[in-house]
């Protein structure tokens, strides 16, 4: 017996002694030609062409190699028959940057498994600094303890306007405007990629088109790149498309156009106006590009009450949201006088434990002490509660209100003619889809299906489907002008996601699935567009709009951000009522040289780098 484990443990050191060599040679590449070969695969390599068969080596982090048959020795060969490699994708507008700041999400898994390689963040208008002490600092951390893919910032004009003027709805005197500039040219210095702006998001959407102006002459010389969500995507949307194509135009940077679209049924078609202005623009050498994601339901938390607020609550529609009205709910007044008592040093603690911007920052904590009491409080109160529009079980008070009011046959026939008017004003009854319901059986259909289902109107399906607490959500975007966007050769793909932990709350699908979605759905099943099509606007088109010359093809001497696609067999596991699924279909994926997926599963290697603007 101790003879065998004597031989046992001799077998071991020699084992361990071979691996350690093995793995030392590989290292040091002198046995081995390249760290990965992928053999027999077909290569979308970022144009229109169709794919073609080669193999693709990669040394150094480097691609070095396309084409048949490559010979040599490699340590790690990927047997790529009846696979495809396309470049990695690179994602034009995400909002990972929030769930990056927290470790155990840096790896942005629900990006990898969809074969993004690279993200933009510090989208529409807010970004991580000046917040942070100094862009270079988060730089640091995130070079220093690794991300999943490559990430490009962007600094925000919403940001930078809240610094120098808080929530001000006004114009800066020529005093702010220079901080203003002088924040954003900080943070070119730093390494970002340019500037977003969130024109219909407050405070971003108090700056008018000449502060937006001098804000983008200022990334201009750097080689910066405007990116813009435009002050509105409904029916003003040519006015705001001309507006972004204006402020380009003035101010000599490229505009990106964030997630096109044209939202609310009555407004479908439009983005074919608009598409006609950014081609008038193009022909002119304005550089005018956009991206998209594929889906007809928009915003992070895509739900909407059924019934609208004033049926709900029994107030004039003349009444706005923010009006102070007396209906005995929680305001936001209320929840500010719960904090109003507390010393300024308590809501500073409150407000540290809920902020994503964890660890709070000194500049950060400057901020904080420098707002005004009132503002602080504001601040507080609206992280911690947020007083929601659930009509739900649980609404106790307001439920009761409600029934009393459907008690009375005309109120009753007002409420119902309230619903009806916002449900068609909205998208129409066979656009609202039911996301989340305890009648599981619902899940997936629409209103005007439900409504058929139960034998009931559309109005009183509503109601039965708000009391339960179903969740529902407006497509509001044509499937129509889905495609006609797509099929543009100057649109890329932006999912307009996060990096949610994953299986907790409601969030969008866009984030776990827009990639393999766009080439499942668009390319394979309605064939809208070529697969290459798809693969080209996720790819070599979004490197080219951030002026990037080494990332996006499949070429010799571009990094090796690769993807190995198992074309037909994309599962996009996402539904409106389970939104947190990983995607499948990436066998393996590589970011600058390094497996992060292998056979699809995560190596648990965090290679993707910060990607700054040379100067
Ligand atoms: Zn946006």
């Amino acid at each position: 017996m101790k003879n065998k484990i004597f031989r046992f443990s001799i077998l071991l050191v020699l084992g361990v002694f071979f691996l350690t060599g093995l793995n030392f040679s590989a290292q040091k590449g002198k046995l081995l030609n390249y760290d990965v070969l992928i053999k027999n695969a077909r290569v979308f390599d970022g144009s229109l062409k169709p794919a073609f068969k080669a193999d693709v080596a990669v040394k150094d982090g480097m691609i070095v190699k396309v084409g048949k048959s490559i010979k040599g020795s490699a340590a790690k060969v990927i047997n790529g028959k009846g696979l495809y490699v396309t470049p990695g994708f690179i994602d034009l507008h995400t909002h990972v940057d929030g769930g990056m700041y927290f470790a155990e999400n840096r790896a942005c898994l629900n990006y990898l498994t969809q074969g993004v390689t690279t993200v933009i963040v510090g989208q529409c208008g807010s970004s991580a600094w000046p917040i942070f002490e100094k862009a270079e600092d988060l730089m640091k951390v995130w070079s220093g303890e690794g991300i999943g893919p490559n990430a490009a910032l962007l600094v925000g004009h919403g940001t930078v306007r809240q610094i120098v003027m808080g929530m001000e709805e006004r114009e800066p005197t020529a005093e702010e405007l220079e901080k203003m500039k002088a924040l954003v040219k900080e943070a070119m210095e730093q390494g970002a990629y340019g500037l977003s702006t969130g024109l219909i998001y407050q405070p971003g959407s108090f700056g008018k088109t000449n502060e937006v102006i001098e804000l983008v002459k200022v990334i201009a010389p750097y080689g910066g790149i405007y990116h813009s969500h435009i002050r509105n995507e409904s029916d003003k949307l040519l006015e705001a498309v001309k507006e972004a194509i204006e402020i380009s135009d003035r101010s000599g940077a490229p505009v990106h156009i964030s997630h096109f679209k044209v939202m609310e049924k009555k407004n479908w078609g439009l983005v074919k106006d608009a598409c006609a202005i950014i081609e008038e623009a193009r022909a002119k050498g304005i550089k005018v590009t956009a991206d998209q994601y594929p889906y007809q339901f928009s915003s992070g938390y895509p739900y909407m009450s059924l019934i609208p607020r004033t049926a709900w609550l029994g107030i004039e529609e003349t009444e706005t949201e923010g009006t102070r009205v007396d209906t005995e709910r929680l305001t936001s007044e209320d929840a500010e006088a719960i904090f109003n008592h507390l010393r300024d040093s308590q809501l500073i603690e409150l407000y540290k434990k809920v902020t994503p911007y964890y660890p709070v920052s000194e500049r950060h904590l400057q901020f904080l002490n420098e707002i005004p009491r009132n503002r602080l409080v504001r601040l507080v109160s609206r992280s911690l509660i947020s007083p929601g529009n659930f009509r739900g079980p649980g609404n106790t008070k307001e439920r009761s209100m409600f029934l009393e009011r459907m008690a009375n046959p005309e109120e009753a026939q007002k409420i119902r003619e309230q619903i009806r008017a916002n449900i068609d004003d909205v998208t129409g009854p066979e656009n609202f889809i039911v996301g989340i319901c305890v009648e599981k059986n619902l899940e997936g259909k629409s209103l005007k299906q439900v409504a058929a289902m139960k034998g009931k109107s559309v109005e009183d399906t509503a109601i039965e489907l708000e009391l339960m607490g179903a969740r529902c959500i407006p497509l509001r975007m044509g499937e129509e002008d889905i495609e006609y966007i797509m099929k543009k050769d100057y649109v890329g793909t932006g999912s307009d996601g996060t990096a949610p932990p994953y299986g907790i709350g409601l969030t969008h699908i866009r984030s776990y699935s827009t990639f393999l979605h766009k080439i499942k759905k668009y390319a394979l099943k309605r064939k809208s567009v070529s697969v290459s099509h798809v693969i080209r606007s996720q790819t070599s088109l979004p490197a080219k709009i951030m002026n990037w010359d080494d990332r996006g093809w499949i070429k010799n001497g571009y990094k090796a951000d690769i993807v190995v696609l198992d074309l037909n067999n994309i599962k996009t596991k996402t539904s409106i009522s389970n939104p947190h699924a990983y995607s499948e279909g990436v066998r393996y994926l590589l970011v600058n040289g390094e497996v992060v997926l292998d056979r699809g599963k995560w190596t648990g290697k965090l290679p993707g780098k910060v990607i700054k603007l040379k100067k």
